[in-house]
């Protein structure tokens, strides 16, 4: 018979609850993460079927955000800056947000630090058309501060699913915002530059912001050796795609 005011039985019963105690808190954060994975591919709001595809294209999640007011930063835009390139890109690079340049036009890095940018793709032998650029935040905040995190929270998914669209191979996160947001880590971009992590799948290199480069001019052999080494994994991959 057990009982329950014997100090073995007490042991093994409280044992047990601390099991249940942790069994319920693997379930509850299995749960957060399918949850916070969700909107990878939830369909789009007031799709009704199911055979929508769980992948939403460019031009959907586009059309998603073009009225957004999901925070405050709406009020002050001109255009929203959604992203521009190549939809099928190999290589995406992530920048913080649009600025002055950006915000006027509706596209993303126009501006000087963009014209670096430009620079930087095509000394990797690329076009901007063959790549795609994007921002953490899609409205430019007012005098160019620094992202909040309320802000950051509400249009990462925007971002999110534009990665799952385009599913890239590489993805170069240009300046701490990028690599600390993407990889929600809070290391200086100082350590994480320079090289490799993983981003759901898709390699991730942190590098320098252009417009860091504009007033640090010789960190520019940095980002030339972060992005040599995302050519060479791209020369890799293209080799062993065409064996196989
Ligand atoms: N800086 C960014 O981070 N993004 C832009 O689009 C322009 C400047």
């Amino acid at each position: 018979m057990n009982n329950a005011s014997d100090p073995g039985n007490r042991d093994f019963a409280e044992e047990l609850l601390m099991v249940i105690d942790s069994l319920a808190m693997t379930i509850t954060q299995d749960k957060e993460e399918k949850r916070s994975l969700s909107y990878l591919t939830t369909l789009a709001p007031g799709a009704k079927h199911r055979s929508v595809p769980s992948v939403l294209s460019l031009e959907d999640i586009r059309r998603d955000m073009e009225d957004c007011q999901c925070c405050s930063l709406h009020a002050g835009r001109k255009n929203v800056v959604f992203g521009s390139g190549n939809p099928q890109a190999r290589l995406v690079f992530v920048g913080e947000a649009p600025g002055a340049d950006e915000d006027q036009q509706g596209l993303p890095f126009v501006g000087r630090a963009g014209q670096l940018l430009t620079k930087i793709i095509e000394a990797m032998g690329f076009k901007r058309e063959d790549v795609y650029i994007a921002n953490i935040l899609k409205c430019r905040p007012p005098n160019n501060r620094n992202p909040l995190p309320a802000e950051i929270q509400v249009c990462e998914p925007f971002l999110v699913k534009q990665l799952r669209a385009i599913s890239p191979e590489i993805i170069c996160a240009l300046g701490t915002f990028a690599a600390q947001t993407l990889l929600k880590r809070e290391i200086p971009i100082t350590v994480m530059r320079g090289k490799f992590y993983d981003y759901h799948g898709i390699a991730l290199m942190p590098t320098y912001h252009p417009a860091y480069l504009l007033r640090n001019p010789s960190a520019k052999r940095q980002v030339w050796e972060d992005v040599q080494q995302i050519m060479k994994r791209l020369q890799a991959r293209s080799g062993h795609n065409e064996q196989n």
